[in-house]
């Protein structure tokens, strides 16, 4: 891969003197969905698939920027002089959000960059590319110009620029889990006070297969956001009579005694998922540290249902995924992952069971919605690093 990028970097700036070769990972959570903006837990680990980057500093401020994803695009220019959000900038809006809350934090960057991108995740399917460039663009700030930050320092850059330049209202996890991936380690991180706590996890003969849905970007974002609205307004009515920083803050039971507080059906709903999918997280968690990977996947499966039925973010694309999932033998667990409305499901399968898996899955897929999923066999990997 190094090679490649390099060559294509070499084509596109002229040569490749000077330029150094970095990756960063995607992500896939593998329990705890929706509750990283609830004060919840999420079990989320580092892929070996993600971002690769090749940046050679310049003598002035110019910003080159060139994606092998969006070759269509060209090289697009730009420079460090007034950051600011472009729709023609198109995607280069991700490393210039970095760069421009950077400078925000008081880090003064003084040379402009060539950077050439390849990612080998899917974009806009749930597994965080847009956070896998984020994190890679800080880490190679980081090692251009020596910035004094930590990893943890990279994940809450690029959240906040993601929020504040991109105008996308994500929680901590996707960069979290980026910058401070752990090979064969999924990460349980409290989205309260950013403590966490690296899990190993050892699937014995078993492995995580995600499936892609393909499904177009429909109402997605603004769901999401009415979703957060929802859980804020339930949150806001319980503390009228329990005082909690956050629905994280509650157990089922505490829930089930103060959720006449809320006044209205769906809202309860909504922060019943909440409540409810930060303690199977817990839970996951705990069994995963008793060796016991099939009470893991039955909370998997649980989660689906939840998001499904309470949280209402699945739609007909996830759950035929997840359904024809559960039917087949050998699959230990099953459930959409990421904000939901399209994108992925994660499966924890058998590893002699993964062909017929993909097959059957697939198959049933194509018949039901009438276009293909995508299969991708992942492995646990490291946050950034320079290659
Ligand atoms: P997700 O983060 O789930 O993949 P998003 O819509 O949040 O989906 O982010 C996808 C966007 O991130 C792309 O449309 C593009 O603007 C940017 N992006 C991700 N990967 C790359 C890449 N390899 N090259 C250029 N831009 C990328
Ligand atoms: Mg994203």
């Amino acid at each position: 891969m190094k090679e490649k990028i390099l060559q294509k970097f070499g084509e596109v700036f002229g040569d490749t003197t000077g330029a150094r070769t970095y990756f960063a990972p995607g992500r896939v959570n593998l329990i705890g969905e929706h509750t990283d903006y609830n004060g919840g837990h999420v079990f989320p680990c580092a892929l070996t698939i993600g971002t690769y980057g090749v940046a050679r500093q310049r003598a002035d401020r110019k910003l080159r920027f060139y994606s092998m994803n969006f070759e269509h695009l060209g090289v697009i220019e730009s420079s460090l002089d007034g950051l600011k959000p472009e729709k023609e900038a198109d995607w280069t809006n991700y490393p210039k959000g970095v760069m421009w809350a950077f400078e925000k934090r008081g880090f003064e960057i003084p040379y402009g960059m060539d950077l050439l991108l390849f990612g080998n995740i899917p974009n806009g399917s749930g597994l965080s590319s847009s956070a896998s460039v984020e994190v890679l663009t800080g880490f190679i700030l980081r090692d251009m110009f020596g910035f004094d930050v930590t990893n943890q320092d990279l994940a809450l850059i690029g959240q906040y620029s993601e929020n504040n330049f991109n105008g996308v209202n994500c929680g901590i996890m996707d960069q979290f889990a980026i910058a401070m991936g752990k090979k064969d380690h999924a990460i349980f991180l409290d989205t309260a006070d950013l403590s966490f706590e690296y899990a190993p996890i050892h699937l014995e003969g078993a492995k995580i297969v995600i499936a892609c849905s393909n499904k177009k970007r429909g109402l997605g974002d603004s769901k999401y956001n009415e979703r957060r609205s929802e859980c804020e307004t339930a949150l806001a009515e319980i503390q009228e009579v329990v005082g909690i920083n956050s629905l994280g803050d509650l157990t089922e039971e505490q829930f089930e005694q103060y959720k006449s507080a809320i006044k209205d059906d769906v809202r309860t709903k909504r922060a019943k998922h909440a409540v409810y999918e930060n303690q199977r997280t817990i839970k996951a968690v705990a069994a995963l540290k008793a060796n016991d990977i099939a009470q893991f996947g039955q909370l998997m499966n649980a989660s689906h249902v939840s998001l499904r039925d309470d949280y209402e973010v699945t739609g007909i694309e996830l759950d035929t995924l997840v359904e024809e999932a559960w039917k087949v033998d050998g699959v230990i667990g099953s459930r959409m992952t990421g904000a939901g409305f399209g994108g992925c499901t994660v499966s924890i399968v058998k590893t002699e069971a993964i062909d017929g898996f993909i097959e059957k899955v697939g198959a049933e897929y194509l018949k039901k919605i009438g276009y293909a999923a995508d299969f991708y066999v992942v492995e646990i990997g490291d946050g950034p690093s320079l290659i």
